[in-house]
């Protein structure tokens, strides 16, 4: 058999050689059969139970150790199920009575509870209660019909994790010490478990489109996160080549690894803030390993996400409190909270939108629900005692949303001044530049910001109108594009106009093509992946601003489309 290759985004870098492990719904489709041993069939559907029992009481405790007591509860209640008499006596009944299979019994009583706790509507404890019921007799359904049912928390040996797409639980749950990678057939460069799967430095390939076809489960395959590639039946010849290619890699970032502690200079001294981005507090550790000077974006909204209901101001005031002190003084940019678009909420009950990107989400939520959004800004100035704390707003449009949202912030600062608590009186106030408007509109806004912060994983697919997540458009999704180029400068520029200054924590700001132009551009600060920062750094060590402001300068002016952009790039830095 000849290996195959199938293309994907490289989301993560890496290369992973190990078995494939599907995680996707197995077909639960089942014959309804009468039976005659109606003994028999009880006791198969008791071995079920039991199996189901201990599959979930381990995964329960996987959970526990990787996500929290709080996180593993949700599997408390799915053991409840197991052992309630109400619902296992029913099954049995039914197998009794009617005699038929232990298969369709469950699935005449699960329905029934099902319609019964969904049909609750203003309650959405019993909501849940469905929800559990569906999920442990799906569980007991295949169990009885001898499938898998593949769950990450249990996985204990070496696997890459193949799937059509993974929630931010499902990543959470992935632990490093077995998955070597993982590959979905969905998603982009900048959708959340790509984000998720750079932060935990696995190697990960998205968007493959139809890896959940062409592999099967515990075939061997090797995921190339360096070339964005997976290869399917690799020959020994194959396997030896990427092994390494892996090792040529390994030795790359050792020789990375040296420069944690040097400066983020280029090679005629021309000095950055090389800063990472944090979705929790247990991010800081690989910041702080991969020698970034700050925290460029602090993503709150996982500490929303996370949680079954709004975290209290103490949940918050802990949280930030952690990273401010972990990261000793450096700079913290803490952005306030940045829910909807593909960053949902379930107990803020949002209404579904057609267009959720261009709805009711971040900024413009925390202005119209004011007691959430007065809560972070409470934890917040609290925990601005422990470091050096800088807040930024999300998605700003109009001036008028930072004088509303800043002016929220002050009343929030004169309350606590009032209660006798101290707030430190360093924060700088910045807003992300991630919708065009602010971003034509710079000039105006810099008069009254300490600084921007450029979203360019926004700010692309606002300006190109390409959905982030859509594979079909994703040849929109342009970073290099002279129009987005020409967008940064003029941010840049009415920053420095200002005596203010202009960073980016978009996934541009990571991006090797990139980097060498906006650095030239005179981009003050870059925030990105902790993985990226070091070999970031060594890139800048390799180039001088003379050569970069004339490549910034040729790919603002002179060029059309993104190749010639990245011809300019590459003409400079494989002179190196
Ligand atoms: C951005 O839009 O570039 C950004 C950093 O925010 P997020 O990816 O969380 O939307
Ligand atoms: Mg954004």
């Amino acid at each position: 058999m000849t290996a195959e290759f199938l293309a994907g985004i490289a989301a993560s870098d890496g290369i992973a050689i190990a078995p494939a492990y599907l995680l996707t719904e197995p077909d639960l489709s089942f014959e309804k059969k009468t039976i005659s041993d109606s003994g028999a069939e009880i006791l198969r559907f008791e071995e079920a139970v039991k199996q189901a029992h201990q599959e979930i009481s381990l995964i329960k405790k996987r959970a526990e150790e990787s996500l929290g007591s709080e996180e593993a509860q949700v599997f408390e209640a799915h053991l409840m199920f197991l052992d309630d008499p109400e619902f296992i006596g029913q099954i049995k009944q039914v197998i009794t009575d009617q005699l038929i299979n232990a298969e369709a019994a469950l699935d005449q009583i699960a329905q029934m509870f099902i319609t019964m706790f969904s049909a609750m509507e203003d309650n959405p404890y019993m909501q849940e209660r469905a929800a559990d019921i569906k999920d442990v007799s799906e569980r007991m359904m295949a169990i009885l019909l001898g499938l898998k049912v593949p769950s990450p928390a249990t996985i204990d040996h070496e696997v890459i994790v193949v799937a059509h797409d993974l929630t931010p639980s499902d990543t959470a749950q992935l632990n490093k010490k077995y998955v070597k990678a993982f590959v979905t057939d969905i998603g982009g460069r900048t959708s959340h478990s790509a984000i998720m799967a750079r932060s935990l430095e696995i190697p990960a390939i998205v968007g493959s489109q139809s890896i959940t076809q062409s592999v099967k489960d515990g075939q061997t395959i090797i995921v190339d996160a360096l070339a964005g590639q997976v290869i399917l039946n690799p020959s020994q010849e194959d396997i030896a080549n990427y092994q390494q290619k892996a090792q040529d890699f390994q030795k790359q970032k050792e020789e990375w690894a040296k420069l944690v502690d040097a400066p983020s200079v280029t090679q005629d001294g021309h000095q950055v803030e090389l800063a990472a981005n944090i979705g929790t507090p247990k991010d800081v550790e690989a910041v702080l390993a991969n020698g970034a000077e700050g925290i460029g974006l602090y993503r709150t909204e996982f500490l929303y996400m996370d949680s079954a209901n709004f975290p209290t101001e103490d949940e918050q005031f802990e949280a930030y409190k952690t990273v401010l002190e972990a990261m000793e003084g450096k700079p913290v940019i803490v952005r306030t909270m940045d829910i909807g678009g593909d960053k949902e909420l379930p107990y803020l009950d949002l209404p579904k939108e057609m267009n959720p990107f261009l709805g009711y989400r971040a900024i413009r939520i925390s202005l119209d629900r004011t007691e959430i959004f007065k809560t972070q800004l409470r934890a917040l100035l609290r925990a601005s005692n422990y470091g050096n704390l800088r807040i930024m707003f999300p998605m700003i449009a109009t001036l008028k949303e930072f004088r509303q949202a800043k002016a929220v912030l002050e009343a929030v600062k004169a309350d606590l001044l009032a209660e006798g608590q101290t707030v430190a009186d360093t924060i700088q106030v910045g807003i992300m530049v991630e919708i065009p408007a602010a971003a034509v509109l710079a000039d105006q806004f810099a008069k009254e910001v300490d600084f921007f912060s450029i979203g360019t994983n926004d700010l692309i697919q606002y300006t190109m109108a390409a959905d982030r997540m859509n594979e079909q458009v994703s040849y929109l999704y342009q970073p290099y594009n002279p129009s987005i180029l020409r967008l940064i400068k003029n941010v840049i520029d009415a920053s420095h106009r200002e005596g203010k200054w202009t960073g980016m924590c978009g996934e541009m700001a990571g991006d090797q093509t990139a980097v060498p132009i906006l650095l030239g551009m005179g981009l003050d600060e870059f925030s990105m992946s902790a993985s990226s920062v070091l070999k970031t750094r060594s890139l800048m060590q390799s180039l001088t601003l003379s050569d970069l402001q004339k490549l910034a300068d040729r790919a603002l002016n002179e060029a059309g489309t993104v190749d010639e952009v990245v011809e300019m790039v590459q003409a400079l830095t494989q002179n190196k």
